[in-house]
Formats: structure tokens, C-alpha cells, sequence
């Protein structure tokens, strides 16, 4: 029989009326003849409870047991979805991802799937079973112990089954209904796209716009998923929501398809560090060793001999970069005169595939965030995108005034 991929997120299975409503959307696809695997996040608000009570117990965490410790709210949801679907008479089966087994690598929490054997599931297909009801978010490492897949990464558990199972279709049902222009919760003219390209959704994912994980459509992108978002709060048609697509499928593109912002974004700088060769690499490769993932950098200019130099991360990171940097300075590796992190910044992004070969979108976002008297603290630009850090209490009124000067609110 062929089979379906239906990944509910953490909204959709946020209760026990949410969760039977989701369970009869699968009974749906059931009853047409697939086979379903469904993907379940955990309820929505617990993944995050479950991380800060590991942040205060330990700012600086041993991942293997955050994971232990994160992963559990899948677990939850998994088991309570197989209950009301066998209720439903579906017959139906859950797994956590070390049963299946989900093989990841030991990156903790933020772990790739390496492999995922589909026998186990098959032959429980075979022997009658309709649904697989599996725990997103999480795998086994090599050596055994639990991983999380990273914030969101339920999404890119469904791709890699859908991959993995080679699917019809992966549809991801969440509390919009398809991918818009920007965060609707943002503007109410953000715009829903039929359609939008892998490109331009990898960026706006990897740029903070959360409804897929970046992963996910990296995914998608490689073994050719057909990949769906849609409401599991409306009744759905076969077309509806937003299909992530090949760019060729595309007939109309603006030249900015999209805005993206993300919250969770720090400024550090090392103030007045020695200008000499090797110094780009005495800093940032302890930061990587210690797991910061750097974003933006910018070096100032030199005076006497030294520097400042300004990068971002994760606000989530800043502990760790604070120590790596602090730690190379005993080592006598780097040396500085202060360590400043702001944690009051937001990245704005324009992401749009029509700037590869249409000029002015920088210009024309400058002036934009100037006539809004938004300063601007650190720009980086790609081929298709350009983002800026400004101060967070403008993060709402940037996206507002950017969506209306690309005229997001109108199709191409
Ligand atoms: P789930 O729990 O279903 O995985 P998420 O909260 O992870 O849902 O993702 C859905 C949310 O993503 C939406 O509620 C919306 O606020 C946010 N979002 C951000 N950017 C966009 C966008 N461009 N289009 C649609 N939703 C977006
Ligand atoms: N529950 C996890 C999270 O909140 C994974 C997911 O929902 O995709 O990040
Ligand atoms: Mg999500």
C-alpha cells in the first residue's frame, strides 16, 4: 500500500480533544487506502519546559542529558496518539526513535539521522498494522544514548521518513495553514504562498522562520519529498496549504519572497584585540570547537595594532562563547580588553531568489529600516538574502515596514 507521512506539531497535539482531532484526520487517510506513519511533537509548551528545567539546574548542561531529559515529551504524545487511534479502531502502534531504530550521529542536541531502517515497520505493515505512530525530535547515537534532532526537529524526523519509507507525500500539519510571506502572528498582511521554492524556504528556516526546521527541507531538497504545510485546524482539500517545490515549478516569484526574523540572536564583541595574522582563527576555533555557531562577523578597523571584533550567535550560546573566549585568553591564545554581549538584538532577513539577478534590494532595505529610524548594528548578505541585527524593540516594526516597501502583500 502506499504511504503517507502526517507530522503533527506540538499545537495540534497540545490536548486530548486535539489529539483525537488530529487522530481522525489519519483515520481519513486510512480509509483511502495508505499506509501512515504520523510524526507527534510534543504538547505544545513542554519541550520548553522540560528545557528550562535543565538550564536551572545547569546552565551549562551535559547535552546527553538535556537529550535524556527533552526528548521525554514525545514519548508522551506518541503513546496518547496510538491509545486513540486503536480506539478508533485504526490499528496502531507507536515507537519511540531508539526502537524504530531513528540512527542519528552523537551530536547532542542537535543531532543528524544517519539511517533509518524501515524493517521493523514494514513487517508490522505488512502483519496488519495501518498507522506507525513514531516520537519526533529524537534517535539513538552510536553509542547508544538518546539524541535530540534540535529545536523543531520533529519536522525533520517526518522528512526522513518520508524519505526513508519513500512516501507519497509528507504533509506537516501546524497552527497556520501553509508558509506566508512573513509570521502572520507578525502582520495581518503576511500573504499565504501556494507554492514556494526549497531555496528560498531553506533560507527562511535557517533565518528563524520556524514553521519547518531548516533540516527538514535540506531534506526535502535532497531525495525530492514532496512536502506539504498545512492546518490541522481547518478542513482540508488535496491542494490545500503550501507546497515546498522545486524552483521550476514556480511560474510567478517577487524579487523578495519573504521576511524573516529571529529573537534568539546575541552581539558579542572582543574589545581591542591584537590585529595580527592568525588572530580570525585564534578566536573563532574555539568558538566552533566549543559548539557556538557563529553567524555574522565583522572586524573593525584597526588602530595601533588592534581591534574589535563583533560576531553573533545564538543567545542560547553566549555562556559557552563567553567561557571559550575567556579560556583561550588564560591560555595566552587570544588577548582582549572586554568581552561585551548584547542579548537586546533581532535579525531581520529579505529572502527572495529574484536577487540573483535583480540589483537595489540592499539599498532599498537600508532605506526602509532608516526612514523608521532603525539603526543598524551588522549586515551580511548571501545571493539570495540580506539580514541585519537591530535593536529587539524594532524586530516588529522592521517586518512591518519591510513586507509593506517589497509589496509582500500582493502576488507577483
Ligand atoms: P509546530 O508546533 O506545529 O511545529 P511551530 O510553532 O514550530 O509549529 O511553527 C509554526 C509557527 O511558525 C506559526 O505559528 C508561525 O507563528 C511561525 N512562522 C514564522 N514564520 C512563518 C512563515 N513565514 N509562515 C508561516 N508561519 C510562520
Ligand atoms: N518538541 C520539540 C520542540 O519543541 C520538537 C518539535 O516540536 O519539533 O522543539
Ligand atoms: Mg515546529
Amino acid at each position: 500500500m502506499p504511504i503517507l507521512v502526517m507530522k503533527f506539531g506540538g499545537t495540534s497535539v497540545a490536548n486530548i480533544d486535539r489529539i483525537r482531532r488530529a487522530a481522525k484526520r489519519v483515520g481519513v487517510e486510512v480509509a483511502k487506502g495508505y499506509d501512515v506513519i504520523v510524526i507527534v511533537s510534543a504538547m505544545a509548551g513542554r519541550t520548553n519546559e522540560l528545557v528550562g528545567w535543565v538550564d536551572e539546574i545547569s546552565p551549562l548542561y551535559d547535552a546527553r542529558e538535556y537529550d535524556a531529559v527533552v526528548s521525554s515529551g514525545e514519548n508522551v504524545t506518541a503513546g496518547l496518539m496510538a491509545l486513540t487511534l486503536q480506539e478508533m479502531d485504526v490499528p496502531a502502534r507507536s515507537w519511540q526513535g531508539w526502537q524504530v531504530p531513528v540512527q542519528t550521529t552523537s551530536a547532542h542536541s542537535a543531532a543528524r539521522i544517519e539511517d533509518i531502517p524501515p524493517e521493523n515497520i514494514l513487517s508490522k505493515f505488512q502483519e496488519g498494522m495501518r498507522v506507525a505512530v513514531i516520537a519526533g525530535f529524537q534517535g539513538i547515537s552510536p553509542e547508544g544514548r538518546i539524541t535530540t534532532l534540535g529545536r523543531g526537529g520533529s519536522d525533520t524526523t517526518a522528512v526522513a521518513f518520508a524519505a526513508a519509507f519513500d512516501a507519497e507525500r509528507c504533509d506537516i500539519y501546524t497552527d497556520v495553514d501553509g508558509v506566508y510571506t512573513t509570521d502572520p502572528r507578525i502582520t495581518d498582511k503576511a500573504r499565504k504562498l501556494d507554492k514556494i521554492a526549497f531555496e528560498e524556504m531553506l533560507e527562511l528556516a535557517s533565518l528563524g522562520a520556524k514553521v519547518l526546521q531548516t533540516r527538514s527541507v535540506e531534506l526535502a531538497m535532497r531525495y525530492n519529498v514532496k512536502l506539504r504545510v498545512l492546518s490541522s485546524f481547518e478542513e482540508q482539500s488535496d491542494d490545500a496549504g503550501t507546497l515546498v517545490c522545486a524552483e521550476e515549478e514556480i511560474m510567478e516569484s517577487n524579487v523578495v519572497n519573504g521576511i524573516a526574523y529571529s529573537r534568539e540572536e546575541a552581539k558579542m564583541t572582543l574589545v581591542s584585540v591584537a590585529d595580527r595574522p592568525g588572530i580570525a582563527a585564534a578566536i573563532f576555533g574555539p568558538l566552533s570547537e566549543a559548539g557556538v555557531n557563529v553567524d555574522m562577523i565583522i572586524q573593525n578597523i584597526s588602530e595601533e595594532g588592534r581591534t574589535d571584533m563583533t560576531f553573533s550567535c545564538p543567545t542560547n550560546q553566549v555562556a559557552r562563547a563567553e567561557k571559550a573566549m575567556q579560556d583561550a585568553k588564560t591560555r595566552g591564545e587570544i588577548n582582549f580588553h572586554d568581552l561585551l554581549a548584547d542579548t537586546n538584538v533581532a535579525k531581520i532577513s529579505a529572502v527572495g531568489i529574484g536577487m540573483r539577478s535583480q540589483s537595489g534590494v540592499a539599498a532599498k532595505m537600508f532605506k526602509t529600516l532608516s526612514d523608521e529610524g532603525i539603526n543598524i548594528k551588522v549586515i551580511s548578505t548571501s545571493e539570495i538574502k540580506i539580514s541585519v541585527l537591530v535593536d529587539r524593540k524594532y524586530m516588529e516594526l522592521a517586518v512591518q515596514s519591510l513586507h509593506d516597501a517589497f509589496g509582500l502583500e500582493h502576488a507577483a
